[in-house]
């Protein structure tokens, strides 16, 4: 049923993304029976919700004083959770197409380096390199992280017959996966994994979780895989170990970005860098579950994706 007065929301990304939210917001509202006044302009006292990107015009949510919730549109929050004056219930964003599009990501790499891809593509010399790689049941891949992105990607890697090993904080239950958790098995998660895939939020826990001594747990000749967060990694242990155990780092997140072109990463033989490209949100399924949300805010149910602001996540 459509509601009588129009619920107030404010929308706080950068122009870029407007025409598609603003295409694909009203649709998924009036599916949740939400009468919406949708504008980038309303004034702060008379805002409902907020959809904001942590990077958008609004940095001061002090002025919103009647706001129920803060919808995030990026899965990663440690930009906006640590804004002082942000008070108001923050929700993260869990889209199914940005699940999606990171499953792509890291099943695209995670392929390229299990078959040696590399060797053949770089090799065009006239060898024959006729070495078989072995089968992905032979391949352990562990992944820190096992979140909305985590778990997925997880899932997708057991499907292709790897061995999948995941480490949270709070213990799992994901079918075929060896679910760990808990600081005291972040050893067991990382020891002689082949390859290593970063799903971790930035957080005062996870800043340089992996340091030398958990680099060096894996297996020799392992590969790293990182859309999390740059600092999740200590850039001097990682160059360090790409001398040691490690054979390749695919880095999709750095600790500045966009990386300065002289960052020894560009031209670093072990090292791909891609550009925060893993996966983005999708307007079309996002919008789906902002309006689910808001119309749970309207109901009196709680919001989905609370952020933990004393976790950071
Ligand atoms: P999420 O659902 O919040 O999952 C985070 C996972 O990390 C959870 O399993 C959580 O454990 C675990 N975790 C957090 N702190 C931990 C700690 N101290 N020790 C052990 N485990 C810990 O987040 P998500 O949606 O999967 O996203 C993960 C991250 O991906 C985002 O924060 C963002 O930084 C990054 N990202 C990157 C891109 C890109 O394009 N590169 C795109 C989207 C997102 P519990 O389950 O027990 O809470």
């Amino acid at each position: 049923m459509i509601r009588k007065t129009p619920i107030r929301v404010l929308f706080s990304a950068g122009d870029a993304a407007w025409p598609e939210y603003i295409a694909a917001l009203p649709p998924a509202f009036t599916a949740q029976g939400l009468l919406v006044d949708l504008s980038r302009k309303h004034a702060p006292k008379t805002v409902d919700y907020i959809i904001a990107a942590p990077n958008g015009p609004i940095q001061n949510f002090k002025p919103f004083t009647r706001c129920k919730a803060v919808l995030n549109l990026w899965a990663g929050v440690e930009d906006i959770a640590t804004n002082k004056t942000l008070t108001q219930p923050l929700a993260r964003m869990v889209d199914p197409g940005l699940t999606e599009g990171m499953v792509e990501w890291v099943i695209g790499h995670t392929m390229r380096h299990h078959l040696g891809i590399d060797d053949h593509i770089n090799g065009q010399d006239g060898i024959w390199r006729n070495a078989f790689p072995p089968l992905a049941q032979h391949r352990p891949v562990t992944i820190l992280g096992l979140g909305a992105l985590g778990a997925a990607c997880a899932r997708m890697l057991t499907n292709l017959g790897f061995p999948v090993t995941g480490w949270s904080r709070s213990q799992k239950d994901i079918a075929n996966v060896i679910c760990l958790s808990g600081n005291d098995r972040l050893r067991d998660s990382l020891k002689d994994a082949q390859i290593v895939i970063l799903l971790l939020p930035l957080t005062d826990a996870t800043t340089n979780i992996m340091n030398i001594e958990r680099l060096a747990l894996l297996a020799d000749g392992a590969f790293i895989i990182n859309p999390g967060r740059g600092p999740l990694i200590n850039d001097d242990a990682l160059l360090n170990a790409l001398d040691q155990n490690i054979a390749h780092a695919t880095l999709d997140v750095f600790r500045t970005e966009p990386l300065p072109k002289k960052h020894f990463f560009w031209a670093h033989p072990k090292v791909t860098v891609t550009p925060h490209i893993a996966s983005t949100t999708r307007a079309g399924t996002a919008s789906l579950c902002i309006a689910e949300n808001i119309r749970r805010g309207e109901d009196g149910l709680p919001f989905l994706h609370l952020v933990d602001r004393s976790e950071g996540y």
